[in-house]
């Protein structure tokens, strides 16, 4: 049997109708950029992110880049940001001309609030904390150290949408949310996308017009801004996808509830640690860990079962970022997990006994 890490096949199957209508929706109107479905899609998005406004845009990483843009975050400053995330978090910040400045991760992967204002500078302009895997940082903690210290946060929730933390949804509660529409993602379009969410109408007018170069009136540029719009075929495949979102985070969930249950016995995995209460995970990955993790890995691809690991170097020992001047040691739980950790199938499409071939093959190795 073979368990592929993601199966999209297996998702289009179950929407290619409906897909089909709405590619066939746009491709009759030959609307292509920021049209009606974009402008549907956003009032979808802030409505099931539970927030005032939603702006469309290219991609997560740009997402990042035109929130930062709208705080006018520029060379000289410093953004506060988790050492254990997907290189674009920290691209962002490097992309506006601004420092990086790394906080270690605690045992949920999420950034280690405690961490932080030992690390906030008079430079310090924002906080970027990352909601990783699909579980949400304690924004409770952040939110309180960003107050005291006027600082704006903005939530890396691109691999989050959907999940929740004390009752509030991911993108929600910072002063900007940013998601991610990648094809890999809990929410995937047919290439690349990103949305932006804020509650603030200020902002929120600042991202609309940093995505389309700056012009409220066509070709007048008041702010710097640059393409980043989202295209009308991706918000039309969203569309359709986002309504049977909620039933796809359920199914992880419920995988994942499999997973923890038969995996009990390994004694030599760490399996994800438990929600918390008031929130829900929705596992965009389920990472275990181990020590012997790279001869776990070679075992479960000879057993046809797909895995990766997330990721295989922390943001601090990225080639790119050496001028920054860190060294291995610096951020010692972000590099433990770089080395221990493996991401298992988790994707909605799984059966009962792909999921049992996956959980047989680690229990009897
Ligand atoms: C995917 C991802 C991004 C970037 O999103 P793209 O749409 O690929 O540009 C940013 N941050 C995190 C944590 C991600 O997982």
């Amino acid at each position: 049997m073979r368990v592929p890490l993601l199966d999209l096949k297996a998702q289009y199957a179950s929407i290619r109708q409906e897909i089909r209508c709405a590619l066939d929706r746009v491709t009759e109107s030959q609307r292509f950029i920021l049209g009606p479905e974009t402008e549907n899609l956003e009032h979808e998005i802030a409505a099931y992110c539970r927030c005032s406004y939603a702006i469309g845009v290219s991609s997560g990483t740009d997402a990042l880049i035109a929130a930062l843009m709208a705080l006018n975050i520029r060379p000289g400053d410093e953004v506060i940001t988790s050492a254990y995330s997907f290189f674009a978090t920290a691209g962002a910040i490097a992309r506006v001309g601004a420092k990086p400045v790394f906080v270690d991760i605690d045992r949920t992967y999420n950034i280690d609030s405690a961490g932080i204002e030992a690390r906030i500078s008079a430079r310090t302009r924002a906080i970027i904390p990352v909601h990783l895997f699909g579980r949400m940082a304690g924004m409770t903690p952040i939110m309180k150290i960003a107050q005291r210290h006027h600082l704006p946060v903005i939530e890396d929730a691109a691999q989050a949408i959907g999940a929740e933390s004390d009752g509030l949804r991911a993108g929600s509660i910072g002063h900007f949310g940013c998601l991610s529409f990648f094809p890999s993602k809990n929410l995937g379009g047919f290439g690349d996308g990103g949305m932006v969410t804020t509650n603030d109408a200020s902002l929120a007018e600042r991202v609309r017009l940093l995505r389309n170069h700056g012009f409220r009136t066509k070709y007048y540029s008041e702010l710097l801004g640059g393409n980043f719009r989202l295209d009308e075929i991706q918000a039309a495949v969203l569309r359709v996808k986002l309504k049977y979102l909620d039933g796809w985070t359920e199914a992880r969930r419920r995988n994942a509830g499999f997973y923890r249950e038969s995996l009990a016995k390994a004694d030599f995995l760490e399996l994800p640690s438990d929600e918390a209460a008031n929130s829900r995970h929705i596992y965009n990955q389920f990472v275990i860990r181990t020590a012997r993790r790279n001869e776990l890995r070679t075992h479960l691809n000879q057993e046809g079962i797909g895995c990766e690991i997330y990721y295989p170097a922390p943001l601090h020992r990225q080639p790119c970022f050496e001028v920054l001047g860190h060294k291995t040691g610096d951020f010692p739980i972000s590099e433990a997990a770089s080395g221990e950790s493996l991401a298992l199938p988790i994707y909605p499409e799984l059966t009962p006994a792909m999921l049992q071939h996956v959980a047989n093959a680690i229990v009897r190795w």
